[in-house]
């Protein structure tokens, strides 16, 4: 059975790590190298990123995350894990592992727009996604190699390049766990 870590440095992992076994894996939070170095997958969660990305460098996770994501382990970031894994941000600098070759803009949405809900087509699925933004980033630039599955107002809100994906909205907070479930699908075919 694969195993999916939820890198619980800050942001919302329970809610992750309950999908993920509700979808019959073996998912858990993981914040140590020992830990990422034991997994097939793993989920970046929501939160703050500048929060994710300093805590990450403190702990000396930035290195070893990088290497195994680099060398193919499956990954996923949502929301501020999506601003974690990218290459860079559109305003200032903060510390990201820069193994998606997008640039996001972060609170995209705006003020008025700080929360929504909205019903979004995704790439791969039948039906639309109920999709859960709470000051979420868009993706301002894709690089060649990045295939985007969703976008809201034509700025894209969920990509993939390979085996690393990302959205801007939270499909931990909904019921429906296809999102979780493309996910996994691609953790067991590496795996
Ligand atoms: N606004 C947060 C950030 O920029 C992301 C919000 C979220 O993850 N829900 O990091």
């Amino acid at each position: 059975m694969p195993r999916v870590g939820v890198l619980a440095l800050q942001g919302d992992v329970r809610e992750h790590v309950r999908a993920l076994t509700a979808l019959g894996v073996e998912a858990g939070p993981v914040k140590s190298h020992e830990q990422i170095e034991s997994i097939d997958g793993l989920v970046v969660p929501g939160g703050e990123s500048t929060t994710i990305g300093r805590l990450a460098e403190r702990f000396g996770l930035i290195d070893p995350l990088r290497r195994r994501i680099q060398e193919g382990m499956a990954v996923f970031g949502t929301c501020a894990g999506m601003i974690f894994l990218a290459a860079g941000v559109t305003e200032g600098t903060q510390p990201q592992l820069g193994v998606l070759d997008i640039v996001v803009r972060r609170n995209a949405f705006g003020r008025q727009n700080d929360s929504f809900e909205a019903d979004i087509p995704i790439r791969g699925l039948d039906e639309p996604f109920h999709a859960v933004f709470i000051r979420a980033p868009w993706v301002e630039k894709t690089g060649s190699g990045v295939e985007v599955l969703a976008s809201v107002d034509e700025h894209p809100v969920m990509v993939r390049q390979g085996h690393i994906y990302a959205a801007s909205f939270h499909p931990e907070l909904t019921d429906d766990d296809r999102v979780h479930r493309m996910f996994l699908d691609r953790v067991a075919t590496d795996s």
